[in-house]
């Protein structure tokens, strides 16, 4: 798809912090995050969006969540994490290429720490 901008970030033509990248998947930190790790996980294939993919996707779908457990290892959000993903506009998907988000790293943050033993 000449015209997505994911696709275009798995090129490289548009620049991105990588943080994981294997044969089939590439991952990103989120722009805006909306989590102290706020990390973009997409199949190298274009799919629109959960919605579009088929059985021929069983595997990559597995392979994308299990990325998604490696990086929150190599994170350290591993004991505390959302995997998410918006299918359709009216969702909340703005980029019509299938990712993830994998927010985490809360338990990080002194504050949220406070108030979690108040
Ligand atoms: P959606 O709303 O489609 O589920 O999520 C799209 C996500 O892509 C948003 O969280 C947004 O911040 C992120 N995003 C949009 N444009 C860019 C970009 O150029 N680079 C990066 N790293 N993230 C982006
Ligand atoms: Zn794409």
């Amino acid at each position: 798809m000449d015209s997505c901008l994911f696709c275009k970030i798995i090129k490289g033509e548009v620049p991105s912090t990588k943080v994981y990248e294997n044969e089939d998947v590439f991952a990103f930190r989120d722009i805006e995050p909306h989590a102290p790790t706020h990390i973009l996980i997409v199949p190298k294939k274009h799919i629109d969006n959960l919605a579009h993919a088929s059985l021929d996707d069983q595997a990559l779908l597995g392979k994308l969540s299990l990325a998604a457990k490696s990086i929150a290892q190599e994170q350290g959000i591993l004991g505390a994490f959302k995997l998410t993903t918006n299918s359709g506009a009216f969702a909340g998907q703005v980029v019509m290429h299938l990712h993830f988000h994998l927010l985490g790293g809360w338990e990080k943050k002194e504050d949220v720490k406070s108030e979690l033993h108040q």
